[in-house]
């Protein structure tokens, strides 16, 4: 595969033309003034015979006509006129200027060289004067024609150049045939003796090697200027291109920074398809997985095309053989032009969407092609390599994508099967747990007769742990609720000021009884969010019960709500017994507790964070604690306002 070449619209060279014709105009003073000093110098101080005034007419009408072009630029292009600025400030504001005529219309270019070549042919009819009335053939002036023709095969073609190196040729010889035949008066130079204008030879031989050196000097400016016109084409042509492999660079790193950091399978294949189509500047982009049965492929992803041409019909792989062979040969497939390739399965919906080419590479999922990648062209013939090795790479990006999401969702799946599990087997044991319950109190009570001290301690001891089992089980039921239908309830405006309120009323007799102190400081402000009443109440229960038991007599707890940043802010501490370093991560697994909590109080589930935690990460927000061992806990509760 041949790499294409995208051919510049205009080169910096042709770009400059409108700059150089200000640089012409520039020259132009020096030369105007140059005639009207040298004139000077001649006859005052060299006293030589010359005549004075025409010459200095044609200075001053240098001038003139220097001065009206100099207008014309300014007027026409808005040229930034030449104050007290320094240069600096002046070419930056040229380049500017260049800019924005790069964005005006493309005929500005035409205009200048227009506008070039009559300021040219000007000062060709000026130069001819000048070598008129400095000595004809004698004029020491004539060679200046030749400085004339390279500032011209800057600014020209070629063909220009040859063009007017013939006029220059063509004046001069006109000029001196003239003054030969006594046609026109010829004006001699004071200190040239001898009328070299009447010398046939002498003239013929002027005219020979003057008109070689005009053409010779065109040759080699003109093939410089080429040269240096190519190597800039060359230069802009590159330059494309590592803007281009740039910008697909950035691209990659873009994706696969998405790609690492969501398992939002459809945003990443969203992103993946829009990038092609932005980093490649393609039409569109299609990324198609196969089905079930491997004979169908599925749209995944679409971007850039019509709702029609996504509608048109299901893709066979038998049938879309381009799909077919990228599947099986696991390579790169282009189809240069889809109006002359039979391996389409619908050619005339892609020619009714305007996509006369495209390229497709293989998504491979674990080692096996499992679906494709295309991007459309709108003209025909122009995919390249490089472009196909682009496509792959974000094909490996969307495959990693396809990868993830499909590892999360096995999981998702496995960890719902296990809530399922214990809810059932916690649903089952609650019944059960339940009349054993009431039976022992039955027991207890004496209905079934008298009982003795001994047996009414065992009934006791044996209370107390169906009670533990019944909380463990209800923690059971909750946190796998939460995880297999998400938080039962309804969601409504929660005020957390009055949930928070009612917490800890509810907890204020177990906290006087153990001779702890409650502080509640409640932001005045209202602080609602949108969320399950059930499930934040849960929260704030887990939070400051633990507080209170793993506080020890004499303590102290601190409720904090208020409003920050959009969010609502909860903190709640204890000087309680703390929780270890290395115990710390793991404080909102589920069934962990940590040891110095086990010796403190032998009953726990360990449940009552991660249901917190789960809530809590179900209304959007986060939970985060502090806590240093023997002094006390602190837990950080953010939820999201609204
Ligand atoms: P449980 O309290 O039933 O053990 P939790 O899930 O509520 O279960 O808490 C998990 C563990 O976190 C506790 O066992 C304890 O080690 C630690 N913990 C939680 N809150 C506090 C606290 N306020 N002070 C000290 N340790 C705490």
């Amino acid at each position: 595969m041949e790499e294409k070449e995208v051919v510049p619209p205009r080169t910096p060279v042709e770009e400059e033309l409108v700059g150089r014709v200000a640089w012409q105009i520039q020259l132009r003073w020096f030369a105007a003034l140059g005639v009207l000093t040298a004139t000077w110098f001649a006859s005052s101080i060299l006293d030589i015979q010359l005549p004075q005034w025409p010459l200095y007419t044609i200075g001053l009408s240098i001038l003139l006509y220097n001065i009206l072009f100099r207008l014309y630029l300014e007027r026409r292009f808005s040229y930034p006129s030449r104050t007290k600025s320094s240069g600096y400030i002046y070419s930056a504001l040229f380049r500017f200027h260049l800019k924005r005529l790069e964005r005006e219309a493309p005929a500005t270019a035409a205009i200048f060289d227009r506008f070039a070549k009559v300021q040219t042919s000007l000062d060709w009819l000026a130069m001819i004067l000048l070598v008129h009335f400095s000595g004809g053939v004698e004029s020491p002036l004539l060679f200046y024609f030749i400085f004339h023709l390279i500032i011209a095969s800057i600014l020209f073609s070629p063909l220009a150049c040859y063009f007017f190196a013939t006029l220059a040729a063509f004046a001069v010889g006109a000029l001196a045939t003239l003054e030969y035949g006594g046609l026109i008066p010829h004006i001699s130079l004071g200190f040239i003796s001898i009328p070299l204008y009447q010398n046939g030879l002498y003239i013929a031989s002027l005219l020979f090697f003057f008109t070689t050196c005009l053409y010779i000097s065109v040759y080699m400016a003109t093939s410089v200027t080429l040269n240096l016109r190519q190597k800039d084409r060359e230069l802009l042509r590159l330059q494309q291109r590592l803007s281009s492999a740039y910008q697909r660079i950035q691209t990659l790193y873009e994706v696969t920074k998405t790609v690492s950091s969501t398992l939002n399978l459809e945003e990443v294949l969203n992103l993946i398809a829009q990038s092609a189509v932005e980093a490649m500047q393609v039409k569109a982009c299609t990324i198609r997985l196969l089905d079930e049965s491997g004979q169908m492929v599925d749209t995944v992803a679409a971007y850039g095309l019509s709702e029609q041409y996504l509608t048109k019909g299901p893709i066979d792989v038998q049938k879309s053989l381009q799909t077919y062979q990228t599947l099986s040969s696991g390579q790169p497939v282009i189809i240069s032009d889809t109006s002359r390739d039979d391996r389409l399965q619908y050619p005339a919906e892609a020619k009714a969407e305007g996509i006369n080419s495209m390229l497709c590479v293989p998504l491979f999922i674990k080692g096996k092609a499992e679906g494709v990648i295309c991007v459309y062209r709108i003209e025909p013939d122009h995919f390249s390599e490089s472009d196909a090795q682009f496509l792959s790479a974000l094909a490996s990006e969307g495959a990693i994508a396809i990868e993830n999401a499909r590892t999360y969702q096995a999981l998702e799946m496995a960890d719902r099967a296990k809530s399922d599990f214990v809810q059932m087997v916690t649903h089952e044991l609650r019944s059960p747990l339940s009349a054993v319950q009431s039976m022992l109190r039955v027991l207890e009570e004496g209905y079934v007769g008298p009982i003795t001290s001994k047996q009414q301690d065992l009934i006791q001891r044996s209370q107390r742990r169906v009670s533990f089992l019944l909380a463990l089980v209800k923690d059971l039921l909750e946190l796998a609720a939460g995880k297999v239908e998400q938080l039962k309830g309804e969601k409504t405006e929660v005020v957390l000021n009055e949930t928070i309120t009612k917490v800890t009323e509810l907890m204020q007799t177990s906290t006087e009884e153990k001779g702890l102190e409650l502080k509640v400081e409640i932001a005045e402000e209202p602080l609602v969010l949108v969320g399950i009443e059930d499930g934040l109440e849960r929260i704030f229960m887990n939070l400051l019960s633990n507080a209170v038991k793993y506080t020890p007599a004499g303590g102290s707890v601190v409720v904090r709500a208020w409003s920050e940043d959009g969010q609502i802010r909860i903190e709640i501490s204890d000087t309680g017994i703390g929780i270890p370093e290395e115990a710390l991560p793991r404080i909102f697994n589920e069934f962990y507790r940590a040891k110095n909590a086990k010796a403190m109080e032998m009953e726990g589930t360990g449940l009552g964070l991660a249901i917190a935690k789960d809530v809590v990460e179900q209304h959007g927000g986060q939970i985060s604690v502090e806590s240093v061992v023997g002094k006390g806990s602190t837990f950080y509760v953010n939820l999201p306002k609204g």
